[in-house]
């Protein structure tokens, strides 16, 4: 599916049932999507002019056309880099990514028309930025700002770490966020909700866990227990995880 969001293009692609965001702007092209739906991203871009792949993470939904599209179009590929192993079960799902080179990330990212700041706003993962447009108010926030709240999540995640994020974000004031999976969001007020759903949430889980409820049962009483992507993937996604995050990251605090 292919959108345009004024000077911005959103390009969703799909497989099974997820999908992401892929967004074009001068002659950026940010995220590429997961390796399976490679080729037919560069078919959509093959007239266009690409000078620069951003990564807004190294999640495999996100860096998967990497590759393709850096052979194509001999462009450079920024994104903060670490070690990733991507699991089996990802694989065959998605694909498995070719290898492509990549820079470090500068400060500012240039085009003809616009300049982004990188901002590095871990949480999701430890090697997640977002690109922002101070003139227009522009943020591309990979999964930093996801749609739906928070429940089931990976063990990359430092829930702390996403909080401050998402504060980061907000005291910019975008005027347009556009994240990694779904319709683009306008105004922030987006970020609030989040910030109040995730500190409240923090909240609850802290008060059973100094009830001395074990965290099995802080997954049972807050969220119900845990459901279909526990089973699915092998607890790598787990509303475990997520209770896990707020109560080891609140120890390391102290
Ligand atoms: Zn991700």
């Amino acid at each position: 599916m292919i959108e345009k969001i004024e000077n911005v293009t959103r390009i969703e692609v799909s497989k099974f049932r997820f999908s992401v965001n892929i967004y074009l702007i001068d002659d950026i092209l940010i995220d590429t999507g997961f390796p399976r739906t490679a080729e037919e991203l560069l078919n959509y871009l093959k007239n266009k002019k690409i000078n620069k792949i951003v990564n807004t993470h190294g999640h495999i939904d996100h860096i998967g056309g990497n590759s393709v599209i850096q052979k194509y179009f001999r462009c450079k590929i920024y994104l903060y880099s670490i070690e990733r192993k991507y699991t089996t079960l990802k694989r065959i799902i998605f694909g498995t990514p070719e290898k492509f080179s990549s820079e470090n990330l500068p400060e500012k990212i240039k085009t003809e028309k616009h300049s982004f700041d990188v901002l590095y706003t871990p949480g999701h993962s430890k090697d997640h930025i977002t690109l922002f447009e101070n003139k227009e108010k522009l943020a591309f926030s990979g999964d930093l700002v996801l749609h739906g709240e928070a429940r089931e999540v990976s063990n990359e995640v430092e829930i702390y770490k996403a909080i401050d994020s998402l504060k980061k974000l907000k005291s910019l004031k975008p005027e347009k966020i556009f994240p990694g999976h779904g319709d683009i969001f306008h105004g922030y007020e987006v970020l609030d909700k989040k910030i109040n759903y995730l500190e409240d949430l923090g909240e609850k889980i802290l008060k059973l866990h100094e009830e001395g409820k074990n965290i099995k049962e802080i997954v049972k009483i807050v969220f119900g227990g845990e459901r279909f992507p526990y089973i699915f993937t092998k607890k790598y996604f787990s509303a475990e995880n997520l209770v896990k995050s707020y109560l080891t990251d609140k120890v390391l605090n102290c």
